[in-house]
């Protein structure tokens, strides 16, 4: 069986095969109806995101399976001392898959690890939340007809807006993308996604600070809220925060087949005056989540069926894994990763070159 942590554990042709069974499930609704009939989805959720946590469970019911649902893991078991593996096992003699967010990055992978069962990752704090990723390819799918040679605006917090990573990490494998990376200086995206992810794809991309000069270009406009908490000088904030609301009047200037996405919640930086134009897809997207969410539910019930005995980790089965005697004596130094605080989560340290590791839950170098 194999669990779904991050987006890249999923290959473009199984992203593809999810997208045509979404469009399959929503034109033949019937066909699904009873197609999990006797199988149960666990939720499992150490931090709250009730709209997350009903995604999943509405995907689950309409496939005919049943769910149940531990909706405050943390105060529950977590509060006990029981460890993320130990829930997970617990949680594996009562249902065939878990769909779990957690605080703790790599925890999902850790459950999956120990447990005997598909696991899909809800989301680990900004980490990872392959999910979400899934229904803005079907938006775009389904509006635009693909995904290849479509230019792709950023726009907002491009540092810590994780969402915004992980979309990306997805856009870089398909063909003709061009990025542009839409933010202020102190917002912009990381080196390390330029580096890593973009250049090596071979996208094209262009770093600016105005959306009024760029948004004419853009096939896709991919929005996020800048928090002011973000910033050191209070003052740039004040100046700069209305430059990146997206309103009725910048929309006049845009592509008219473009299309708006965000992840969600939205605050103020897209103005309620765009909610109506048909161009905005961010409630569409909301019900594709849910169609994807199906779609990788009954992918991963059926594979578990089909290879109950084998075990796909993503990460730590596509890449090269340390030995585990060496692994024993190494420690990730991420506060924020599930084996810093859970440290009986056995190591697991991944390498791409053969030198240089990383811890495969949080993938902080080693
Ligand atoms: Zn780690």
């Amino acid at each position: 069986m194999r669990s779904v942590i991050d987006i890249l554990d999923l290959s473009k042709e199984e992203v593809q095969e999810l997208i045509d069974s979404a469009l399959d499930m929503i034109e033949n609704p019937a066909k699904y109806a009873k197609i999990l009939e006797g199988k149960k989805l666990a939720t499992l959720f150490y931090e709250p995101s009730t709209r997350t946590r009903m995604s999943f469970e509405a995907a689950m019911l309409e496939l005919g399976g049943t769910v149940i649902s531990m909706a405050d893991a943390n105060s529950s078991s977590a509060a006990k001392g029981e460890t993320v593996i130990d829930t997970a096992r617990v949680i594996s003699c009562y249902a065939d898959i878990i769909a779990m967010r957690h605080f703790k990055e790599g925890a999902a992978l850790a459950a999956a690890n120990k447990g005997s069962m598909p696991v899909i990752n809800a989301g680990d704090v900004g980490h990872c939340h392959p999910t979400q990723t899934t229904a803005y390819l079907l938006t775009i799918y389904r509006e635009k007809g693909g995904v290849d040679g479509l230019t792709v605006g950023f726009v907002g917090d491009l540092k810590y807006g994780r969402t915004v990573h992980s979309l990306i990490n997805a856009l870089s494998r398909y063909s003709g993308i061009k990025l542009v990376l839409i933010s202020p200086n102190e917002l912009a995206l990381p080196r390390y996604v330029i580096d890593n992810t973009i250049i090596p794809s071979g996208m094209e991309y262009v770093e600016t600070t105005s959306l009024e000069d760029s948004i004419a270009d853009l096939d896709i406009i991919y929005m996020t809220r800048i928090q002011k908490e973000r910033f050191d000088d209070q003052a740039e904030y004040e100046r700069l925060k209305d430059s990146y609301v997206l309103d009725a009047a910048k929309m006049k200037n845009a592509k008219a087949d473009c299309r708006v996405l965000h992840p969600l919640p939205r605050v103020n930086e897209i103005s309620v005056d765009v909610d109506d134009d048909p161009r905005a897809c961010y409630f569409k997207q909301v019900l594709n989540g849910k169609y994807m969410r199906r779609a990788l539910i009954l992918k991963l019930i059926r594979e578990a069926e089909a290879k109950p005995d084998t075990k796909e980790l993503g990460i730590a089965t596509r890449l090269k894994r340390m030995p585990e005697e060496q692994a024993k004596r190494c420690r990730c130094g991420n506060p924020k990763c599930i084996t810093f605080t859970e440290p009986s989560t056995p190591n697991i340290f991944v390498t791409e070159d053969g030198e240089n590791y990383r811890c495969a839950y949080c993938e902080t170098a080693l």
